[in-house]
């Protein structure tokens, strides 16, 4: 150890540490470049060292840094707001800041349950989560969450929330053919909302795109439908939990408009501000607000950092930066490109099971052997393993899954910047086939 800051040794026990970046590259102090092809945890959207972000950024700093929520709203704050309105368009129209993923998700399942208990129903108090979900490691968010690992030690402080399982159509949970099974996995949430009572049930939570707990696993269409209809007939809220796939990772500004579903509540953070800056939403519609507006007259959340108007004015910078480059469109056809290359490589290997993802969000998950799937043992350690050759070959890639029996294989997201150059992509396809083949020859496959 040669750091005194809490941050996890994954390269021989010591960190590289980053000097500066720029577009998609990261330097540590010794001049060794890194492809950041995961935008860190599926966060820096637009890229390191962007001049209008660090202009925007001192600007604000000139004018004023904080000021209280509670006291005082600000320009960049109220310019956010509105600027994410226009952006997702539709009903989702009032922002609630906060400072990370985490927050966001807990502010929501808090704003669900608020809005109950304003319309003189406050047993509508539980949220209904999917298994192979990850909203947060705060105690609520994480009690919504269905990753194993992440739970495992905290399981007697969490709420036990009831879950669903996930369309993780690779290894569907239900044990079901993929195309004919009736999207089985959508009418689990009516069976759920029948046990528990919709009595009792505020709203269910869901990623468009499950991320961190499965590796951008992509429902098959008509799911997201069904859930959305299930909901409206049990008198449910619906959260979409956008904190990884929101603003345009997926080619879309949201993810859950691929299916043409609305939210009743959406989280936003991570690529929201690029990472240059902590800040994440609760976004709410005028149904969720309204009562809440004519009962107690303000949410029962925020934070003291919430809505400060440095992280807005980087947020908003941010924003503007997507829009003005038509960026959203861009991550459509780059996704196609990098799907294609992603794919190709996948060909080479014979431990690689599956390609999967929307947009320039894309899962990679390992398997010992491509007919019958079976996963690598846990033991073997696969993703870290892989995620440290990347490292050492100047390419950053996300754990997804550790591969826990049962339930995941190993599995990495692959997620670079939108503004990822055409020559770049190229680049990461080299970097992440040597990065194979080195692991492919250590691990004697
Ligand atoms: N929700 C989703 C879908 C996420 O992917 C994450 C983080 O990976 C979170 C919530 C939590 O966000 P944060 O790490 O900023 O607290």
């Amino acid at each position: 150890m040669n750091s005194t800051s809490l941050i996890k040794p994954v390269l021989n026990g010591v960190y590289p540490v980053i000097s500066h970046g720029k577009g998609v590259f990261l330097y540590d102090k010794d001049g060794k470049d890194y492809l950041d092809a995961s935008s860190g945890a599926v966060t820096a959207n637009i890229g390191h060292g962007v001049e209008e972000i660090n202009q925007a950024m001192l600007e604000q700093a000139e004018k004023v840094s904080f000021v209280y929520r509670s006291q005082f709203t600000s320009d960049a704050a109220e310019k956010l707001a509105d600027k994410l309105a226009l952006l997702i368009k539709g009903k989702l129209q009032w922002s609630f800041f906060v400072n990370s993923g985490s927050e966001a998700t807990e502010t929501a399942l808090k704003i669900a349950i608020q809005y109950w208990q304003e319309k003189g129903q406050p047993r509508k108090n539980r949220i209904i989560s999917r298994w192979m979900s990850y909203h947060g490691i705060t105690l609520g968010a994480l009690s919504m969450s269905g990753h194993p690992l992440r739970r495992e030690r905290f399981t007697s402080l969490l709420e036990s929330y009831p879950s669903i399982p996930a369309p993780y159509c690779y290894r569907c949970p239900l044990q079901l053919e993929p195309g004919t099974c009736g999207l089985a996995c959508a009418n689990e949430l009516e069976v759920s909302i029948l046990r528990i009572g919709a009595d009792n049930i505020a709203a269910f939570i869901a990623e468009p795109v499950i991320g961190a707990a499965g590796a951008a696993i992509v429902p098959p269409d008509g799911y997201f439908q069904k859930l959305k209809q299930i909901c409206e007939k049990y008198d449910i809220l619906f959260i979409a939990d956008e904190v990884m796939t929101g603003m345009g990772r997926t080619g879309k500004v949201l993810a859950s408009e691929h299916w043409g579903v609305e939210p009743d509540i959406v989280t936003l953070g991570k690529g929201m501000s690029g990472g240059y800056s902590p800040i994440a939403a609760a976004i709410v519609t005028e149904k969720v607000l309204e009562p809440i507006m004519n009962g107690s007259k303000s949410i029962m959340g925020g934070h003291t950092f919430s809505a400060n108007p440095l992280s807005c004015a980087v947020s908003l910078a941010v924003l503007d930066y997507l829009d003005t480059n038509d960026m959203v469109e861009k991550a459509e056809k780059s996704g196609k490109i990098l799907g294609e290359l992603l794919s190709k490589i996948g060909e080479e290997f014979s431990f690689i099971g599956d390609v999967r993802g929307k947009g320039m969000l894309y899962g990679i998950e390992f398997v010992m052997d491509k007919k019958t799937k079976k996963p690598f043992p846990i033991q073997m350690d696969v993703t870290n393993k892989i995620i440290k050759q990347g490292m050492e070959h100047g390419l950053i890639v996300y754990p997804a899954a550790a591969g826990e029996e049962g339930i995941t294989g190993a599995a990495v997201i692959i997620a670079p910047p939108l503004t990822i150059r055409p020559a770049e992509l190229i680049e990461l396809g080299h970097r992440w086939r040597k990065t194979l083949q080195v692991f492919k020859d250590t691990a004697g496959l």
